[in-house]
């Protein structure tokens, strides 16, 4: 009688997920423990409605929509880019953490949830250059799209828009060369007449690849096109706050 099959060890701890909360290392089943998720699941911040900035006072919108509306119609995000929670963006960025991503995908849905209803609409990552996408062999963003769909029943795409160049990585470029960094960079299948969009990303920091990703959308077709992010960089002075 053949001896039985024995997994070598390790192999079966490198299939299951990761039991352990990625902010505080407790076990548990889901990707953060409960007291986490009690913790930051009331991000209540007042927020620019057309960009997700917090807002400090009870102005209502930011400086810079009120002067200069961005091309995408509003924009959703489920917390501050700031400690504890910037090190969920570095695992799913970095460290190649699908899972969580999705997880945090669905998450993200259910903020969109408490934001005034919408038509569904078609949910799109914000793509990786290819060359990116080959060095990191997955989207963080098409993750996170992925979760936010399932949460909401909408449909999703990885392929309608599309990064044309290799540019610099945004986080690697002072803030007053992203815009140039990305200007042109994105190119987008058509659309149906119609479609609505809801472009989703990890974090956004000054707006430009969100701005430039939604010109692209709407030069093919869309109708309009809203943003969902999962952490947003707060203005400097409230960074310190
Ligand atoms: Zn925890
Ligand atoms: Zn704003």
């Amino acid at each position: 009688m053949p001896a039985p099959l024995r997994a070598p060890p390790g192999l079966l701890r490198a299939l299951l997920p990761d039991t352990r909360c990625r902010l505080c290392a407790m076990p548990c089943r889901a990707p953060l423990c409960g007291a986490c998720q009690c913790a930051y699941r009331g991000d209540t911040a007042r927020r620019c409605p057309r960009c997700a900035l917090r807002l400090p006072t009870r102005a209502e919108r930011c400086g810079a929509c009120a002067g200069r509306p961005p091309a995408f119609v509003a924009a959703v995000a489920w917390a501050d880019y700031a400690a504890p929670l910037d090190r969920l963006a570095c695992q799913i960025k970095f460290g190649g953490d699908a899972l969580l991503a999705r997880w945090l995908g669905g998450l993200l849905a259910q903020r969109l949830r408490q934001t005034p209803p919408g038509a569904a609409a078609l949910v799109l990552p914000v793509p990786l250059a290819p060359r990116r996408l080959r060095q990191r062999g997955y989207n963080q963003a098409w993750e996170l799209a992925r979760g936010v769909a399932r949460e909401l029943g909408w449909p999703s795409a990885g392929d309608l828009l599309l990064r044309r160049r290799d540019a610099a990585p945004q986080s690697s470029l002072p803030l007053a060369r992203r815009t140039a960094n990305v200007r042109a960079a994105f190119e987008a299948r058509p659309l149906a007449p119609g479609t609505r969009v809801l472009l989703v990303d990890d974090v956004m920091t000054s707006g430009s690849t969100a701005e430039h990703a939604a010109r692209a959308l709407l030069r093919a077709g869309a109708a309009e096109v809203g943003v969902a992010v999962l952490l947003r960089t707060p203005a400097p002075a409230q960074a310190l706050a």
